[in-house]
């Protein structure tokens, strides 16, 4: 990096894995993941590896008009699901814009405030009268009861609304609905958006095993064995050959076993969050930490005197204000242009900065998402390796795979490293898990 500062470089090499890391994160998770699955070991299980009550993967006749909601994205939408038939899905969906207060408040507006959005899309939808089946996916840590039964562990991603964790989420969204009263809809299931993501792509991808995001946070669930699954009370004599596991793969690393990785940048953002100590994993990689510590270390170097001399930058010294769509950014520039980057720095009021602190910011922002990137890869490799399937498809969603330019090249790369050439495998974009993933799941639910 002969045009970097030195000072930077020092830096990010903290950030920079090395085979033999990534070879040993890929083993960690592995025993962790074993943990969560083993009855007995699964109560102090850090990575929990949650039942889904998920087994069948879609066979493409599922039909029917369903009702979905998705919370814990970038955006809370609802939408109306038409399975037409395989390549026919019509899809209606609204996003409601939500209020940071809501997110934080008590639980019960929250809860009212879907209602309310549920009301007023089924209105427009002229379906107020159907009865329409829903599934709601529900994108944090759950420990599922049963398909329509979950309960959420604990609160990630910013959201903090008291009286929620600990309770059932479909039995406060159906008090919510009744306190409404004139709303009729028949919640059949709750899930998570990898299960969604999963299924919407085994919709048309026969060999699809893996449902991945990479977006404000991120997880991934996977096919299992069913005898594998021995928090499932019926492991030993269900008829179904595989249970989907949602991994919750976050919190990898809240025991301290990831400590080894870490830096001290990570420990400052780990600080700012409402849930410290927790999702250790997951702040290493998902859109909603990176533009932070990519601000962390330009602020860091703004101190040293190295970068953005002379220049007065409020906002730079705000906490959260570097967003990942940033990253997606700077790392879209040309080798030799910086346009884009121009622009980013723009906003923070650093204007004619040099092309040398140019070039900086956009190797702070390439270090960070290429350890995102290896991380993920290492999630990736151990599920693979676990199922030992050798030919399979991960369909994936969330903002940072999607919109970040290099993101999917970078996965594949690093995990071809860990997997060597015995692996084939197919990164797939899975369109709108949440929506037909639900859907999907609901037209199976709805059957019984
Ligand atoms: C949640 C997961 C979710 C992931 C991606 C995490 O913070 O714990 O349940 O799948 O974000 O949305
Ligand atoms: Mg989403």
């Amino acid at each position: 990096m002969a045009n970097v500062y030195p000072e930077a470089v020092c830096i990010c090499k903290k950030f920079d894995l090395s085979d033999a890391q990534m070879q040993e994160v890929v083993s960690r998770l592995t025993e962790e993941m074993t943990m969560g699955l083993t009855k007995d070991t699964h109560p102090r299980a850090v990575v929990k590896c949650w039942i889904t009550y998920v087994q069948d993967l879609p066979t493409g006749q599922e039909r029917g008009k369903y009702l979905a909601l998705d919370l814990g994205g970038t955006n809370f939408r609802v939408l109306l699901v038409d399975l037409k038939s395989e390549t026919e899905v019509d899809i209606q969906s609204k996003i409601y814009a939500m209020e940071q207060s809501l997110m934080k408040g008590p639980g019960k507006d929250l809860f009212d405030f879907i209602a309310e959005c549920l009301a007023n899309f089924v209105q427009e939808q002229k379906v107020e009268n159907e009865e329409l089946p829903l599934g709601f996916t529900f994108s944090f840590p759950v420990q599922q009861l049963g398909l329509a039964n979950g309960v959420l562990v604990a609160w990630t991603k910013g959201f903090s609304c008291e009286g929620v964790e600990g309770r059932n989420v479909v039995e406060l969204l159906q008090e919510a609905i009744v306190r409404r009263g004139n709303l009729k809809i028949n919640i059949v299931a709750i899930l998570n958006d990898t299960t969604g993501t999963l299924m919407s792509c085994a919709f048309k991808k026969l060999n699809c095993r893996i449902g991945l995001i990479v977006g404000t946070g991120c997880n991934a669930c996977y096919v299992e064995k069913t005898a594998n699954a021995q928090v499932y009370e019926d492991y030993q004599t269900s008829s179904k050959p595989n249970m989907i596991i949602n991994c919750e793969w976050g919190a990898f690393g809240d025991n301290g076993v990831l400590d080894f990785i870490r830096t001290p940048y990570d420990k400052v953002v780990d600080k700012s969050t409402p849930n410290k100590g927790r999702q250790t994993f997951e702040k290493c990689i998902s859109g909603m930490y990176l533009g932070e510590l990519v601000r962390l270390i330009m602020v860091e170097l703004k101190e040293q005197g190295v970068l953005f001399k002379g220049v007065d930058s409020q906002l730079l010294q705000q906490k959260w204000t570097f967003e990942s769509r940033f990253l997606s950014e700077v790392e879209a520039d040309p080798p030799c242009s910086y346009c884009k980057t121009s622009k980013v720095l723009d906003e923070y009021g650093i204007r004619c900065a040099p092309d040398s602190d140019k070039a900086c910011v956009r190797y702070i922002c390439e270090t960070i998402s290429r350890r995102s990137a290896k991380l993920v890869a290492c999630g990736l490799a151990c599920l693979i390796k676990r199922m030992n399937n050798k030919d399979l498809s991960v369909g994936i969603d969330g903002s940072v795979y999607r919109f970040h330019p290099k993101y999917h090249d970078l996965l594949i790369e690093f995990m071809q490293k860990l997997l060597g050439p015995c692996f084939n495998f197919e990164l797939v974009l899975s369109e709108d898990g949440s929506g037909r993933g639900a859907a999907l799941i609901a037209a199976v639910a709805a059957q019984k």
